[in-house]
């Protein structure tokens, strides 16, 4: 049972993460409902997929007849009907409690008793999401890592009530997709962003205080520590406002100061500069 994948899918929210993850999923065999609420962004959703496919073949990783069954196993849409057929729904929507507890709510009503209700939340409580449904044990974190195709973690995240066999079904399903599942439990931040955050804050805090430059900051952490990228550059590519909220959740959750964003991450947010996605953050593009 656990070394299987299941048979169909469905993920909600086709951004960055959500269309990354069904991609993988429908790259592996799985049929796949990919979820959200306007046209327009399944779209996009979409094409992001076929993208990257394209680039799979270019590469030959994939034959043209393995991108076109992986598109046809694709089924995009808005209607959260689809969740009436699947054994895992994985919820990828913005990172906002409001949001995703109604998402929960919703696929709750409609998903199979049996199926499973994953999260790829970066820092919100899994046990907070579980108790807005009737299935928290079947309630689990499944933290994929930017990009999905490319990147072998997936951290599992255990909230209060999951139980063992949701832990063994996702840990199994994780390694048929060819990732590699590592189980954490529900703390704020998880472990990933628990220890990735401070040290992007360190990085802010250095460069604001004239330590050293921002190339000097990320050339020392990748060369010293054989990091593939420093961490300035890496926060540019994560987005500033994602730093910034998800150290406001350590803070908040961990009630600790020592997890409070530095203001030179905040001013930049507060400009408007989040990094890649707006051309400008510690950097420019
Ligand atoms: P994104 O903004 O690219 O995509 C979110 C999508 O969710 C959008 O297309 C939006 O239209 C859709 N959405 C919003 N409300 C919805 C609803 N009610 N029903 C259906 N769709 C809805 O965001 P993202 O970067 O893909 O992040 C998604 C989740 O993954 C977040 O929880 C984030 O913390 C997490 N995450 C992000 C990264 C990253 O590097 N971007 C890495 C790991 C985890």
């Amino acid at each position: 049972m656990t070394s299987t994948l299941p048979k169909a899918v469905a993920v909600i929210g086709a951004g960055t993460m959500g269309n990354g993850i069904a991609q993988v999923f429908a790259t592996s065999g799985v049929t796949t409902h990919l979820i959200d609420i306007k046209p327009e962004f399944v779209e996009r959703g979409v094409g992001a997929i076929h993208k990257s496919l394209a680039k799979f073949q270019e590469k030959g990783s994939l034959t043209a007849e393995q991108v076109a069954a992986t598109k046809a196993r694709l089924l995009a849409g808005t209607d959260m009907g689809a969740l009436a057929q699947v054994d895992l729904c994985i919820e990828a929507v913005t990172e906002n409690l409001d949001v995703k507890g109604k998402v929960f709510q919703a696929a709750d009503a409609t998903l199979p008793a049996h199926a499973v209700l994953a999260s790829n939340t970066s820092s919100i409580s899994i046990t907070v999401l579980g108790a807005k449904t009737q299935r928290a044990d079947r309630v689990i974190g499944m933290h994929f890592m930017n990009p999905v195709p490319l990147m072998k973690l997936v951290e599992v995240i255990r909230g209060n009530d999951t139980s063992d066999a949701t832990c063994a079904l996702v840990e199994g399903w994780s390694k048929a997709l060819g990732k590699i599942p590592v189980l954490a439990n529900d703390y704020p931040g998880f472990v990933a962003n628990r220890i990735l955050m401070p040290m992007i804050n360190e990085a802010a805090f250095a460069l604001m205080e004239g330590v050293a430059t921002r190339e000097a900051i990320d050339e020392i952490m990748k060369l010293g520590m054989n990091h593939p990228m420093g961490p300035l550059t890496l926060a540019d590519f994560i987005g500033l406002d994602v730093c910034v909220s998800i150290l406001d959740v350590l803070k908040d959750g961990l009630g600790d100061d020592k997890y409070r964003a530095c203001p030179l991450l905040r001013r930049l947010v507060a400009a408007g500069h989040l990094g890649r996605k707006t051309k400008k953050g510690f950097y420019s593009y």
